[in-house]
This record gives structure tokens, C-alpha cells and sequence, in this order.
């Protein structure tokens, strides 16, 4: 008898083998969220996870892999320029592009500025930090939340200078030794100082007040992050240029310059932009979507009919690129100034520029005119009226000494000729060229 043999078929489901990469390939933190990890902070963890040093990693990985990375690994690149890995330049393309080819990651681009290049210029002022900055609240919850320490990429942003969750403001310096951290640190743990090796989950200092302006701000800066990736697609400088033609005519019936004023904004500017294929900075941008009450996104995500829906444009408070780099004040420093301003502002024997007293008391005058309007303008006035008190008294002065010049050369029986009083005055820093002595000069003459 003959058997027959059969077998069934069987199948085994392909198992989906990632490609080897040469590194370990961590999980962007925050992806698609105001929160997402920044560049640098991707690449702290990665050394993390290789137990190496982050600037070993570099040095030793990166750079022999890449002879273009190689080139600028001197000290300069890891105590300053490495900030600009997380913007969107250069470094941040090349660190974009060697990290996903070493670890197999996709879509880095997003934990960088680079999907906003065809918008902002790459070195554009007020955009990235000069130092790292941190939220002690939110590094001390990150384990709990995230199960590591890392950095939000928004922390980069030069204007965004507080946790709008904690409502604090973010520090730059170590709370126990009160050094600046580097952007690269030594050692791949970014819970901890890089020199003392503390934690800076502590926060010293007191509150620091914030205004509803400073608020608007750092909500357009989260809403910029949060939508990356559309407006990696969206926010271009063609796209922007549209936007804003369409503004100027539906807000200033096509006047450019009156649509400047009433925001706040150089019409200069406006006009690189239109002509001469610049590109707006950070702040300037704000300060269009602050003028028509927009957020960033809504700019290039939404019709326009929806985004003008305010009759009048408004005018920011206050120059955006200022508030970023004004020192913030804690509420007794506020008040230490305060006094000090008032006692200035009430003195009438007090004559000198806001400029001189700002320089006396270590802030810049756009800083006081912010916290203490009225008193500044008291200030601005006082000088004002002084000048032109000096002013009259220094003419007065001055006819006096043209009569006196024309008597004396009476009294010696010269002739009196513009040039010779004209010498006389020279000698003293006058000179009959000003009206008001050649009128004095003319009817003296006469007598
Ligand atoms: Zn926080
Ligand atoms: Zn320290």
C-alpha cells in the first residue's frame, strides 16, 4: 500500500529586523509635542546608553566618521557653537544627518529648528541661547515622567525664558557652585552640574515676575515647537511674504509703513524682506503675529480669513529683542530699584539723562522705562527742561559776549567786522554762524 505522505504548508511570519546601527537608538522624548528633546540632548543620551563620555563620543565616533565633523571639534565647538546643533545652520544639518545615519533614527530634523530655515535666517539674532538653560522643577519630575533627564529643545530659544508650567524661570547657572553649564557636557547626565557633579533639580533665588506680555511670548515660542513639523512643510519665506502682503492690505489698506508703526516694527525691515530676499528674525516675526493677534502656527496652518479677525492691529509694549536680554528682576531687587528710581524721579536739583542713571544703576534704560514708566518719563522730562533752561541762559550768555566784543573794539577805534568779532567768539566755542548771535550781533551794529 502505498502512503502517501503530505505536509501541510506552513508559514513563519517574517520577523521585522531593524537594521544594525552603529549606535543605540533612543526614543525622541516629547516627539510632536511643545516638550520635544532637543538635538544635543538626544546625543547626551545616546553616550548615556554607551556609558561614554558625550565629548568622547564626538570625538571619537562622530568625528572618525565624518571628516566634516572632524573639522570644527576644537574647544570653541563644545564651549560655544555647539549651542547652534540645535538650531538651524549648518551643525545642526550635519549633526541632524550623522545621528540618524549612526543610530538608524528618522525624523531628528524635529528635535532642531531646521524645519523653520526657510523661514528665519540660520544667523539670526535673538534665536538661540548663549548658555543652557533649565527648569529645576521639571528636571527633578523628568525621571518620574519621561524615565530620564533631558533637555526640551524650546529651552534653547533665546525668548523663551521660563517654565510657562511651573512658572518659574528657567536658570542658567548651578545652584551650588553657580557655574554656566556647557552644552556638551563631560559627563552624559543632564540632571547634574558638569563641574560639582549636584543635582540642578534646586532652585535658589525667589520668584521672578513675569508679564502677560512675556507670557504671549513664550506661549508663541511652545506653539512654534509644537507644530515643527507642519511648519516644516508650511512656513516658508514665499508662504510668509504672501501672508504678510495680505495683512498690510487688509490692515493698512496697503500702506506698508503705517502697518509698521501701528505693530511696532522698522519699516526697513519689511522692506528687506519684500525686496531684497531677507529673511525676518525671531523677534521680528513675534512681532507681526503679536500685531495681529495670531499665534506662529495659525500663520501658515489656518485660511487667512480666519487669522484676521481683529479690526486693529497692536502694537507690541515693548521691542521683544530688549526683553530677552533685560537681566530679570526678583521682586526685591524690584523694589530696592523702586526706591531708588522714585527718590531720583522726585529730585528737582536732579537734572541727567535716563541713560546716565540707568548706567549708575547697572540696567539699561529700556529696562527701567519697562518697570517704571511713570517715573522715567518724570526723569525724561526734568532733563528736557533743564537743557532748555541751559539752553536759553547759554545764549543769553553768548549775545552778551557779542556786545561786549563789538564795545571793546569800539572803545579801541577798530573797525567792526563780522570776522573779527566772529575770531573772538571762536576762541570761546561760539561763533556768529548761529542765528540768534548774528541777529544780536547785527542790531548792536545799529546802536
Ligand atoms: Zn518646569
Ligand atoms: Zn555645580
Amino acid at each position: 500500500m502505498k502512503v502517501e505522505h503530505t505536509h501541510q504548508e506552513f508559514s513563519i511570519d517574517h520577523l521585522e529586523m531593524k537594521p544594525r546601527s552603529r549606535l543605540f537608538q533612543p526614543t525622541l522624548i516629547g516627539a510632536g509635542t511643545k516638550d520635544v528633546e532637543g538635538l544635543i540632548s538626544y546625543i547626551v543620551r545616546i553616550a548615556a546608553a554607551h556609558s561614554v563620555s558625550p565629548t568622547r563620543l564626538l570625538r571619537k565616533i562622530y568625528a572618525v566618521e565624518n571628516p566634516e565633523i572632524k573639522e570644527f571639534l576644537y574647544p570653541s565647538f563644545f564651549n560655544q557653537y555647539s549651542s547652534t546643533v540645535n538650531g538651524l545652520g549648518k551643525y545642526a544639518e550635519l549633526f541632524v544627518a550623522h545621528t540618524e545615519s549612526l543610530t538608524g533614527a528618522q525624523s531628528l530634523a524635529l528635535s532642531t529648528l531646521l524645519p523653520l530655515s526657510d523661514l528665519l535666517p540660520s544667523t539670526g539674532c535673538g534665536l538661540l541661547s548663549d548658555r543652557p538653560k533649565w527648569c529645576p522643577e521639571c528636571i527633578q519630575e523628568m525621571p518620574n515622567i519621561h524615565k530620564n533627564s533631558y533637555r526640551p529643545l524650546i529651552w534653547s530659544l533665546k525668548l523663551y525664558r521660563a517654565c510657562t508650567k511651573h512658572k518659574q524661570p528657567l536658570i542658567d547657572t548651578c545652584p551650588h557652585c553657580d557655574r554656566v553649564q556647557p552644552f556638551i557636557p563631560r559627563y552624559p547626565d543632564l540632571s547634574r552640574c558638569a563641574y560639582c557633579y549636584q543635582g540642578l533639580n534646586v532652585r535658589v533665588g525667589e520668584n521672578v515676575e513675569f508679564s502677560e506680555f512675556d507670557y504671549w511670548v513664550f506661549a508663541a515660542a511652545e506653539d512654534l515647537i509644537e507644530h515643527l513639523d507642519k511648519l516644516g512643510q508650511l512656513a516658508s519665506s514665499d508662504n510668509f511674504i504672501m501672508f504678510l502682503k495680505k495683512a498690510i492690505r487688509h490692515y493698512s489698506e496697503g500702506n506698508r509703513s503705517k502697518f509698521c508703526k501701528s505693530i511696532g516694527l522698522n519699516s526697513w525691515a519689511m522692506t528687506g524682506w519684500l525686496t531684497k530676499n531677507e529673511k525676518p528674525s525671531l523677534p521680528q516675526f513675534l512681532t507681526i503675529c503679536y500685531g495681529i493677534d495670531t499665534l506662529p502656527s495659525e500663520m501658515f496652518l489656518v485660511p487667512w480669513n480666519k487669522v484676521f479677525i481683529h479690526q486693529a492691529l497692536r502694537r507690541i509694549p515693548e521691542k521683544i529683542v530688549d526683553r530677552a536680554e533685560r537681566p530679570l528682576l526678583t521682586s526685591s531687587q524690584k523694589a530696592e530699584l523702586y526706591n531708588l528710581i522714585k527718590a531720583v524721579a522726585a529730585d528737582v536739583n536732579d537734572h541727567r539723562p535716563l541713560v546716565d542713571i540707568a548706567k549708575q544703576l547697572n540696567h539699561s534704560s529700556s529696562c527701567l522705562k519697562y518697570w517704571f514708566p511713570v517715573e522715567c518719563i518724570r526723569i525724561s522730562e526734568k532733563y528736557a527742561a533743564h537743557k532748555k533752561e541751559t539752553g536759553i541762559q547759554n545764549t543769553q550768555a553768548a549775545i552778551n559776549k557779542v556786545s561786549m566784543i563789538v564795545d571793546k573794539l569800539r572803545e579801541r577805534g577798530e573797525y567792526v567786522s563780522n570776522r573779527k568779532v566772529n575770531n573772538h567768539l571762536l576762541k570761546e566755542g561760539k561763533s556768529l554762524a548761529k542765528p540768534a548771535l548774528y541777529k544780536a550781533f547785527k542790531s548792536k551794529l545799529k546802536m
